[in-house]
């Protein structure tokens, strides 16, 4: 088992310049979520469509935070999707009651309820895991393509660092490239 982000550690700079549209926001999200889905842990080269800006409370409950940096996560465009308007304690002040709701993904209290197993599923430890879980369709999703992706994107990435003349390493990088091709068109069919 391991945590959704790996060895990630997502966070948000407390000293981001004030913006007045949120859209002008996403390199800055880039940076402090590097390169990742919040929720999902998909990395944004592995991704059939460009990442999006998700309200953590949503808009339509909390309209005055629409371009507040702290409110704002970087998404897949599945995981924002899924989310969409979903805030089941309709109060803006409170995120969960235990059951139903969300964490926001840089919180260590994302790891207390989702991890991800061997396989690369994202699996449920508490009850408001598992609303989180069939909120952005963990279970139905192709979860262990998608992070088999991320650690092959790494390791291809990895090798492209590595002495150019091993041929060793060669080989396995031509292993790798093939075997993200594959993968990369499944996740095109299931759109993700
Ligand atoms: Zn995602």
């Amino acid at each position: 088992m391991t945590r959704i982000h790996g060895d990630k550690k997502l966070s948000r700079r407390t000293n981001v310049k004030p913006k007045n549209n949120y859209r002008d926001y996403e390199n800055d999200l880039r940076i402090d979520f590097q390169d990742t889905c919040g929720y999902c842990g998909k990395t944004v080269n592995i991704s059939k469509n460009a990442f999006e800006i998700d309200h953590f409370v949503p808009q339509s409950i909390d309209a005055s935070r629409i371009n507040d940096y702290n409110n704002l996560v970087y998404s897949c465009y599945q995981c924002n999707r899924k989310k969409h308007n979903k805030w089941p304690t309709h109060d803006a002040n409170i995120s969960h009651n235990e059951k139903e709701g969300f964490v926001d993904p840089i919180l260590e209290e994302y790891d207390e309820h989702l991890e991800r197993t061997y396989n690369g599923d994202i699996i449920a430890k508490t009850e408001l895991g598992n609303y989180m879980v069939r909120a952005f369709a963990f279970d139905k999703r192709p979860m262990q393509e998608i992070w088999k992706l991320v650690k092959l994107s790494q390791e291809r990435d990895r090798l492209l660092n590595a002495d150019s003349n091993n041929s060793e390493a060669f080989k396995c990088w031509q292993e790798i490239a093939l075997q993200i091709e594959d993968l990369l068109k499944f996740m095109f069919d299931n759109k993700e």
